[in-house]
């Protein structure tokens, strides 16, 4: 299948200023260091990793609500870069973002048909009739009273409040949602709610999806392919089946020992990591990997390991997988 989207070697730093008067720039958060993958027309690729290692700068820095370091982002053929500020503003009607905090991301003091028509609004429809109809509608879509539009965000719960995000979203027919982690803040029984719920949107609407999560449980179902980053670089990318089935790195290894299995028969030993997630600010010479990593030789110390293709589309960033 087509690429929707392409990022290609994708940087983003962020500068470190010191001093009250005169300003030193004393270093960077390289929170996004040389990332490349597609996403393909309506799959959803989900992206895995602890937090910190730039999932949601990715997701951000894909629509440009931040401006990207270093690297190529391409919709639809169409190189994001070269865009001006006001031709991105209209990019962005098919390229959606859902929040990780249904809480935070809706304004308290606006009704729930102003937050979703407000995009519709700002993409042209003017007529007030016309958009307080599509709003019903879309209340409807996610599950909700077509009647709640005149009610306040505080009045819902937090999975109704990611359902009135989700509308937001849907609201001006995007192509591509980036979804950051939007069910991380929700309750457990809640969760398998809303991830129903994008499912079934996505075929309704032809979506694409990048489907960004801290844990690889979460994403196993949704996900068609899926990617695994390590402070600021992916590691381990693959169709995603053969990546809970076959995994390669040994981040991933660790990281899928930390999850139950569907089989209780079948024995796995949980691989602990030692120490923490390094700064991103030093990150480690050679892999980065190299200061946790259970496998780790001289050579990952000297030498940063290729992202490659390993075959059908298996890509792994270790010097000892071929
Ligand atoms: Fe571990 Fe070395 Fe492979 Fe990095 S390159 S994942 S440190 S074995
Ligand atoms: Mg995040």
């Amino acid at each position: 299948t087509e690429a929707l989207l392409k990022v290609e070697n994708l940087q983003k730093y962020f500068p470190i200023r010191k001093g009250i008067v005169v300003q030193k720039h004393v270093g960077d958060v390289k929170a996004v260091d040389g990332v490349s993958f597609d996403i393909r027309r309506g799959e959803t690729l989900g992206m895995v990793g602890e937090s910190g290692c730039g999932k949601s700068t990715i997701g951000r820095t894909i629509l440009r609500l931040l401006e990207p370091t270093g690297g190529k982002v391409t919709f639809e053929g169409k190189v994001l870069n070269d865009f001006s500020g006001e031709e991105m503003r209209k990019m962005r009607s098919q390229m959606q973002m859902i929040f990780q905090d249904p809480y935070a991301s809706l304004n308290p003091r606006m009704t729930v048909g102003d937050i979703i028509g407000e995009p519709i609004l700002i993409h042209g429809v003017s007529n007030r009739i016309e958009r307080e109809k599509r709003v019903r509608k879309l209340l409807d879509v996610v599950g909700l009273s077509p009647y709640h539009g005149a009610r306040y965000p505080h009045e819902f719960s937090g999975g109704q409040r990611q359902r009135i995000g989700i509308a937001r979203a849907l609201s001006v027919n995007p192509k591509l949602i980036v979804c950051d982690e939007p069910v991380s803040a929700l309750d457990v029984s809640i969760q398998a709610q809303v991830i129903n719920l994008l499912e079934d949107l996505q075929q309704e609407f032809d979506l694409t999806y990048l489907f960004i999560a801290h844990d690889l449980s979460v994403v196993k179902h949704i996900s068609n392919r899926v990617v695994v980053m390590y402070l600021g670089k992916t590691v381990e990318l693959s169709d995603s089946e053969e990546l809970y089935r076959n995994p390669l790195h040994p981040y991933t290894i660790a990281l899928l020992s930390a999850i139950p299995l569907p089989d209780p028969m079948v024995k796995k030993e949980r691989i602990i990591l030692k120490g923490d997630v390094p700064s991103p600010v030093n990150p480690p010479s050679g892999c980065r990997f190299h200061t946790r990593c259970p496998k780790a030789l001289g050579i990952c110390k000297e030498q940063e390991p290729e992202f490659k293709d390993i075959g059908n589309g298996h890509y792994v960033a270790c010097h000892f997988v071929k």
